[in-house]
């Protein structure tokens, strides 16, 4: 038995240790507060002050729930499967599974992602005859999901107004909709596992008799919902062991109360209050900068961080011109980082946005470096990923209106939307699914929606028998989507993708322990044997009982398409650089980082301004990205950056003005841009030389790429006039140049497309 005490600091060692009661961690970044909340599940077991069924863990990402539960496996001699450790979403998803009967739902439901929460929106609006200029589907959505996420079912919204009520009317058809199709939402999720255990007595007492430890990591980012779940699961007598940390609070656009933290140590903590200030993760000039940031925020609850590391490295700061030459320099310096002998999963780039990752992405696979992309568009978000998922879910619950569309008349099969509006107004007249309103359409549209249907039950019966896998491979082919996309000009990448839906099945089925053999659902004594049991009247799934026993392996893994984020843009076990929003970001940590995209409009982002304690939660984003850095951090802006098709002309963010100027070192850059000497002046006294980045043959080898233009060149534009150009960036048709044009100023213009002649001068 290895001493799971002997690395932790006094005030962590009185964390871990406390009776089981429940308390606050309130703790900076990096302070151990997620390695004080694992070792204190393992001492907990270790000591057997409860068994490892006892434990109900709840963290934010699925990634932070696998590793918690690998770290676990590596303090303690046992099977994690036992515990209960995953995201809100996660946990409720396999109570619901478990208890789909009481909780009102088909057994085989299945889960709306956002986009497919919205698309089920747009149908139904279209279907009400609403009009969505007034009401548009965003604003519904959001309506709908802020009511979940307090708790409030359409009867509940207080309706103040008429377009409240009209909204709170909508709210109502759509969870109809819902119900009649068998799908759930994110928000869903977690209001219908509330309310079942709300409802439902013994069920609600099995659970708060059984999880004793009720354990939570990054607290601040809970909303009421949340709050209210927890605090129904460890029930009167459970001890809630939350740590948090309120200055990486970055979720209150999805209803996040930080506030929840200071009721939580009314309600139930008493006391219970713990402090880490030591950060184990940063060196100094890393916490410097993150500590004086955070102080231009007034409202917080105070704490300051420290650290024995040393000062370390300063941080880096870097100005580029273009959104392309801040890529290029990114590459250049991750390859001498790696170069110098870093792993490349050592090395992190952050940013902002989504939109601002294609550039990113693009420049490393020009340059051939491996990268793994976290929370972007993700796999299961892919196109033809969505079809052939949509054939499966229909397989697994033909009244799935959202699936059905999504695939009736794709591949085409001559289904046009004439048939498809006397199908649906069918469905409306009956009160029942696209599905099963097909035996009520007669002729021609008839004849080939029956055909669909049949394509379905006969994929169904060919595949009940087979592995998931195998059942995967089946439709990829017989639903003729590989057929498809073998005639389209850039079908290929999809193709590939779609055998990656094989290969994530034959994982799956792997990682969760289904047996190639598995039967669909076990019978009623398999179920006993695997530890149901029947408690007054109320079927309880113990919850060591595997996965197997409440869910088939097909809505397992189309939970699990829902609910993950899939990557597969390196191969999985390569070392491979890592790309992810801020926001994604969170409790991880990165020898080294990149924060991108420094600029006034982005990060802070524009919309921040509009919102009340919106740069706060800004600025918070912002400690939240440098407290990622272990040892080396960079922080880059540019002057201009191409986003949502635009050319936006940027002033460096104030956030790099809110640093402290002793833990800085800008490099200069080493293209120069005379038009723009201004900006840098001031920073001129604390500029340093620019180590060898390369940037300057980067430079060079960005001019003339087979642009067929060349820096300098006297050029005029049927617009502008004469002008000069003064930087070439791009190669072939992605070339761009900056082109002063004199008294029209300066302009950068896509050189493929531009009306530009060459001026010869003499
Ligand atoms: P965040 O706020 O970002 O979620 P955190 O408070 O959860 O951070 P951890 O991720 O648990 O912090 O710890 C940060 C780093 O410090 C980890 O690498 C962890 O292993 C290390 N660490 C924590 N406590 C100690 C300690 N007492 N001795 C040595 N290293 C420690
Ligand atoms: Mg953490």
């Amino acid at each position: 038995m290895q001493n799971l005490l002997a690395n932790l600091n006094p005030e962590q060692l009185a964390a871990v240790t406390l009776p089981a009661q429940s308390a606050l961690i309130l703790a900076g970044a990096g302070s151990g507060k997620t390695r004080v909340l694992t070792t204190r599940i393992a001492w907990l077991i270790q000591t057997g002050q409860v068994s490892p069924a006892g434990i109900l863990a709840v963290t934010f990402t699925n990634k932070a729930a696998k590793e918690m539960a690998a770290r676990l496996s590596a303090m303690l001699p046992i099977n994690t499967g036992g515990m209960w450790i995953g995201t809100f979403h996660g946990l409720s998803n396999r109570l619901l599974r478990t208890h789909w009967r009481d909780a009102g739902l088909p057994q085989t439901f299945q889960i709306l992602d956002s986009q497919d929460q919205l698309s089920a929106i747009k149908r139904l609006l279209k279907a009400a005859n609403v009009d969505d200029e007034k009401y548009p589907a965003r604003n519904l959505a959001y309506f709908i999901n802020s009511a979940k996420e307090q708790g409030l079912r359409a009867q509940d919204v207080e309706a103040f107004d008429d377009y409240n009520r009209k909204m709170a009317e909508l709210y109502a058809l759509y969870d109809e909709q819902c119900q009649r199709e068998g799908v759930v939402d994110f928000a869903e999720l977690l209001l219908r596992t509330y309310e079942l255990l709300s409802r439902n007595q013994p069920l609600r007492e099995h659970y708060q008799s059984r999880f004793r430890h009720v354990l939570v990591d990054e607290f601040q980012d809970t909303n009421d919902l949340q709050y209210k779940w927890l605090k129904l699961l460890a029930g009167p007598r459970g001890a809630v062991f939350a740590v948090g940390d309120d200055d990486q609070s970055i979720y209150a656009f999805r209803g996040a109360n930080v506030g929840n933290m200071a009721a939580f140590e009314q309600e139930f903590c008493k006391g219970n209050l713990i402090k880490l200030e030591h950060n184990y993760r940063s060196h100094g000039h890393i916490l410097d900068a993150a500590n004086t940031l955070i102080a231009h925020n007034s409202k917080r609850l105070g704490k300051n961080l420290h650290t024995d590391a040393g000062h370390g490295e300063p941080v880096r700061i870097y100005e580029a011109s273009s959104d392309l030459q801040e890529a290029q320099w990114i590459i250049e310096e991750a390859k001498s980082l790696v170069a110098e002998g870093a792993a490349r999963s050592d090395i992190a780039i952050l940013y902002r946005s989504n939109a601002q990752s294609r550039v990113l992405e693009h420049a490393l696979f020009s340059a051939g470096i491996p990268y793994r992309v976290y929370g972007g568009l993700r796999f299961f978000e892919r196109a033809e990923i969505k079809h052939a998922i949509a054939y499966l879910q229909l397989m697994d619950n033909p009244h799935n209106d959202s699936a059905f569309l999504r695939v009736v008349n794709f591949p085409t099969r001559g289904i046009g939307a004439r048939s498809l509006e006397q199908l649906q107004d069918a469905a409306r007249q009956y009160g029942i699914s696209l599905y099963a309103a097909v035996p009520y359409i007669t002729g021609k549209a008839g004849t080939s929606l029956g055909s669909f249907v049949k394509l379905i039950e006969g994929m169904r019966f060919e595949t009940q028998q087979l592995p998931l896998q195998e059942m995967v491979e089946v439709v990829i082919d017989k639903s003729g989507l590989i057929a498809h996309y073998r005639n389209e000009k850039e079908g290929a990448d999809r193709i590939e993708n779609l055998e990656q839906l094989v290969s994530a099945a034959s994982l799956f089925v792997n990682e969760e322990g289904f047996g190639n053999d598995a039967p669909a659902l076990l019978g009623p004594r398999a179920r006993a044997q695997a530890g149901v049991v029947i408690a007054e009247g109320v079927e309880i799934v113990d919850a060591d009982a595997p996965l197997p026993t409440v869910m088939s392996p097909l809505s397992a893994f189309l939970s699990h398409a829902s609910l993950e984020s899939g990557d597969n843009q390196a191969e999985a076990g390569e070392d491979a650089m890592q790309l992810m929003t801020v926001h994604s970001a969170k409790g991880l940590e990165f020898s080294m980082v990149f924060i991108t995209g420094l600029e006034e409009g982005l990060f802070p982002h524009e919309n921040s301004a509009k919102e009340d304690g919106g740069l706060e939660e800004e600025r918070r984003l912002m400690y939240v990205a440098i407290t990622r850095a272990m040892r080396r951090l960079y922080l880059s802006f540019s002057q201009t950056r191409m986003l949502h098709g635009q050319t936006r002309y940027n002033m460096k963010s104030r956030f790099l003005d809110e640093l402290p100027e002793h833990a800085l070192k800008w490099l200069a850059p080493k293209v120069q841009h005379h038009w723009f000497g201004n900006q840098r002046s001031q920073h001129a006294s604390a500029w340093d030389d620019a180590p060898e980045t390369g940037v300057n043959t980067i430079a060079q080898s960005l001019v003339n790429k087979g642009s067929g233009w060349r820096i300098g060149e006297n050029v005029s534009h049927a617009k502008f006039g004469e002008g000069v150009i003064v930087n070439i960036e791009g190669s072939g048709n992605n070339a761009r140049a900056h082109i002063n044009f004199g008294r029209q100023g300066m302009k950068l213009l896509d050189l493929s497309v531009a009306k530009l002649e060459k001026l010869h001068t003499a």
